[in-house]
């Protein structure tokens, strides 16, 4: 008889997005027709930009005919995206071989496919509040999780500690949910630490285009010694509203090496065995996104967003609430009035002003008693929202 993978058994029975939609479905059974003003999950609410919508009508042309039609891709991406995303990394001064880039499907899929690089027995940390999918891959494979809270007191952004002996670290900067961004200093002492220690960094870049300050890192390639210790993982989910058109980038510097094993070599065999790559017409998409005219695009539509976060963020200025994030990555990460829990304050909002955003209690323990606003939502609903907000906490 066969034997299921038995850790599924200790993942906890619901994730935290469907427990939101399993509530916010009850509250519109009961109230019909009710408009819900949706901050809650982190999906993109704006078309894709013109020059991606010309490149993929160009793909689906070119797969109609004879002599332009593409069959199977490079397992590992296609030489003109590859060669597309180098070249946005050397604008900013990272230098990268084409074939250290990996196309994929996504930030998700890379996030669970690529521990398949670890050893079970390896241990994870992860810092809480963390993007939830981190610790449920890795609970799905078994591994050992060490849970490092942060907290307001240190940004969200907590440092290395001799303490700490761990494998893998997941790094996501800019973070969801806090919106906290490690500057060079202290993401480099998070390098040193996984040189000297021999851990390997994953780092989370997918928020990196959020950036809007000088000088904070949009990748961990920009630090001393990260080819040595660190895999980036990154997609155009957020970055150019490809949450579903899917497409992922991942970066395995050639150096990366623990035991005469090199990750560079095993994820190419990975790769090559695992999947038939990413479809042509969305790869030819994505190509469109690293051309002057699509990242103009996409930075109209970043802007977009950027308004939201600043509309909630007045009101949050005003109220005199404490909050961090908005400025450099999509989420507002607010602390709840009246001590209430994160579930608290989700349900007070759901019920009195039908606004939906995500209790802070999601992203682990740490997080309970603060609340997620993402700001992907619709300028209108955002707007409205911000508006409900101030009525019910100026009262
Ligand atoms: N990483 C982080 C931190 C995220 O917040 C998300 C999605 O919300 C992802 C990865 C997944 O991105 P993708 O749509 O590329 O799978």
């Amino acid at each position: 008889m066969v034997t299921p993978n038995l850790y599924y058994a200790d993942l906890k029975d619901s994730y935290l997005f469907y427990h939101i939609a399993q509530k916010t479905g009850a509250y519109l059974e009961q109230n019909p027709g009710a408009h819900l003003y949706r901050l809650g999950i982190g999906d993109v609410s704006l078309p894709l930009c013109d020059a991606v919508i010309k490149a993929l009508h160009e793909a689906v042309d070119d797969q109609a005919t004879a002599g332009r039609f593409h069959g199977y891709m490079p397992e590992c991406g296609a030489p003109f995206l590859r060669e597309a995303i180098g070249g946005y990394y050397a604008r900013r001064g990272v230098q990268l071989l084409t074939d250290e880039i990996f196309v994929s499907s996504g930030a998700s899929d890379e996030l669970g496919d690529i521990l398949h690089l670890f050893d079970r027995k390896n241990s994870a940390l992860v810092i809480e509040p963390a993007y939830p999918a981190y610790v449920d891959a890795n609970i799905m494979e078994g591994r050992k999780i060490i849970h490092l809270p942060s907290s307001e007191a240190e940004g969200f952004l907590p440092l290395p500690s001799e303490h700490i002996e761990a494998d893998l670290i997941y790094l996501c900067s800019p973070n969801n949910p806090t919106g906290a961004v490690f500057n060079r200093d202290q993401l480099q002492l998070w390098v040193d630490h996984a040189n000297r220690t021999g851990a390997v960094i994953l780092f989370d870049a997918a928020y990196e285009a959020f950036i809007e300050e000088d000088g904070l890192p949009h990748s961990i390639f920009e630090l001393e010694g990260a080819r040595t210790c660190a895999i980036e993982i990154c997609s155009l989910s957020k970055t150019a509203g490809f949450t579903g058109t899917r497409l992922g980038y991942t970066v395995v510097p050639k150096e990366l090496e623990r035991q005469g094993m090199n990750f560079h070599d095993m994820w190419v065999r990975n790769r090559t065995t695992k999947t038939n790559g990413v479809s042509y017409i969305i790869q030819k998409g994505a190509a469109a996104v690293f051309t002057p005219e699509g990242q103009r695009q996409i930075q109209e539509n970043i802007q977009v967003y950027k308004k939201n976060a600043a509309c909630l963020m007045e009101v949050l200025d005003e109220l005199g609430i404490w909050y961090c994030g908005g400025k450099n990555a999509p989420y507002i990460w607010m602390k709840c009035p009246d001590h209430q829990t994160g579930w608290e304050f989700f349900d007070r909002l759901l019920h009195e002003i039908q606004v939906v955003g995500t209790p802070g209690e999601g992203f682990g323990a740490c997080g309970e008693g603060y609340f997620r606003f993402s700001t992907f939502g619709s300028p209108e609903d955002t707007k409205e929202a911000a508006h409900r907000l101030a009525g019910l906490l100026r009262k």
